[in-house]
């Protein structure tokens, strides 16, 4: 079977260089959303929580329930309890949800500084905070996301300068932030309450050098198994659409690895492992053929080396692994 390996020495030394920045690991807020970029919901929170991290940002209600006995606060971004948790905080996208939620829960605000995808704009804040007051919510936080942390050209100080607006603004006692991964690599002297760092923990951050020159280790590698192998003689074909024929006699071998368990099918025809494996053809659901005799492949250990094959970003090379698959910690 396919399987996929956690490395912990590098999970570590990436959150050490994210606590440099951060000046504290109680500033970190690990985010755990989708698997945790694929690589395992649980197997990543024990791993964090070995490491002394205490807060965690994940999508839903069912992510953060998942994992409560690991954190002290854990931020939700897209959810609504039926009824509060002392540990966890929801997040308000928008003025008209906050009447959905509960009497009690702790909510944060998200602001729109520039992305205008969630949040609530500027002029609509005060009014929301009354009315979070009158639905009986505590109000912990405002924050914001950025759009353009990784790049140098964008909207990133346009979003910081409001956000900065917002925040002399604002009621006391109220914590904010505002940093992903490339925004808190950026800072010169982070001092907010807290950064929700993802890419960066898992090690496959990509930022303009000239940015941020950090060099983090990607966590995670993905193994398949041969599942058979034939000889191909010259002019023999192998897949669907019989897009690869051989130039030669090859050896070709099929591995447990497919589309249907997360290798994107963009891959195909192009793709060479770091091993300088190449890959024989289409992927298919459930299998692709490479040159090779190994009765097991790394197909990746740098979800970054991959994307580009598939027009895509590691983000989208890492969360399309499917949860069945084998995690083990090394
Ligand atoms: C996913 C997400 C993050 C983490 O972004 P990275 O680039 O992976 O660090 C932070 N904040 C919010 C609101 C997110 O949705």
């Amino acid at each position: 079977m396919s399987r996929i390996e956690l490395n912990r020495e590098h999970f570590f030394y990436n959150l050490s260089q994210i606590e440099v920045q951060t000046k504290a690991k109680e500033r970190i807020a690990l985010v755990l959303k989708d698997n945790a970029y694929g690589h395992g919901l649980l197997e990543m929170a024990a791993l964090a929580s070995e490491y002394g991290i205490t807060k965690a940002v994940v999508r839903s209600n069912e992510e953060a329930l998942a994992v409560i006995d690991f954190f002290g606060y854990i931020l939700v971004l897209a959810d609504i309890p039926q009824k509060p948790h002392p540990k966890i905080c929801y997040t308000i996208n928008d003025a008209d949800a906050i009447k959905k939620f509960p009497q009690g829960t702790r909510v944060e605000l998200k602001v729109n500084t520039a992305m205008n995808r969630n949040g609530v704009n500027q002029e609509e804040i005060d009014h929301c905070i009354k009315e979070i007051e009158e639905q009986g919510l505590r109000l912990e936080a405002l924050f914001m996301h950025h759009c353009c942390a990784d790049e140098r050209d964008g909207n990133y100080e346009l979003q910081k300068r409001n956000f900065e607006l917002i925040k002399q603004n604002a009621p006391k006692g109220l914590r904010f932030h505002s940093c992903n991964s490339a925004a808190l690599f950026r800072e010169k002297d982070f001092s907010e309450d807290m950064a929700r760092v993802g890419i960066a923990a898992y090690g496959c951050m990509e930022i303009d050098a000239k940015l941020s020159d950090v060099k983090l280790r990607p966590v995670l590698s993905l193994y398949a198994s041969k599942i058979s192998s034939r000889v191909l003689k010259k002019g023999e074909s192998v897949g669907y659409g019989a897009t690869f024929k051989a130039s030669r006699e090859v050896v070709v071998s099929n591995y447990d690895f497919g589309y249907g368990d997360g290798f994107l099918r963009a891959c195909s025809g192009e793709y060479v492992t770091v091993e300088g494996v190449a890959i024989a053809g289409r992927i298919s659901m459930d299998n692709s053929s490479f040159l090779s005799e190994a009765e097991e492949l790394l197909i990746f250990n740098d979800a970054k080396e991959v994307a580009p094959y598939a027009g895509t970003i590691s983000y989208e090379v890492l969360t399309s692994l499917k949860s069945y698959i084998k995690r083990e910690i090394i």
